[in-house]
């Protein structure tokens, strides 16, 4: 047995896209064996480095395309930016720290690309409120105001007075 002292946890944009060896950098490693998991969108692969002849384990996850159909149809990638900047402004000049804020973003990001390629805004939307329900009801309410439907007011209304009561 050679050594197996690395373990690398991998995100690649595409299939193919190589590994750079821990030992000794080379940009092109071996794959020697792949084990894929029905359930899990990651591989765990075993490679060899033509150059140094070293070993180590990765735990390779493809990123797939993630798209946000709008409500006017159109489409866009995902923007992680995008969805920080609306709960920015949602928190502006509370209590929320910036940390609490990646985290959202991290946790949205990732229910989201573990499940689809294609998103609506709105079920974002509901997303964010439900963290943000959780951590500021007034950041609550201001970005439930700019993303509900305007059909909704009414229901959207009631639950201010039960969150503001
Ligand atoms: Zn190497």
């Amino acid at each position: 047995m050679r050594g197996d002292d690395h373990t690398i946890y991998c995100v690649l944009s595409k299939r193919g896209e190589q590994v750079i060896c821990p030992y000794c950098s080379e940009g092109e490693t071996r794959v020697i064996d792949s084990r894929e998991h029905d359930r899990s969108p990651q591989v765990r692969r075993r490679r060899e480095c033509p150059e140094c002849d070293k070993r180590f384990t990765t735990y390779e996850r493809y990123q797939m395309e993630l798209v946000v159909v709008k409500r006017d149809k159109s489409r866009e990638d995902f923007d992680r930016e995008k969805l920080k900047t609306g709960l920015v402004r949602a928190c502006n000049k509370r209590p929320v720290s910036p940390d609490i804020l990646d985290g959202v973003v991290n946790k949205i990001e990732n229910k989201l690309r573990a499940k689809h390629t294609e998103v609506s805004t709105q079920m974002i939307g509901n997303m964010v409120m439900q963290e943000l329900k959780r951590i500021d009801k007034v950041a609550y309410i201001r970005f439930a105001s700019v993303y509900r439907d305007f059909d909704d007011i009414k229901s959207f209304e009631q639950e201010v007075k039960l969150l503001t009561n």
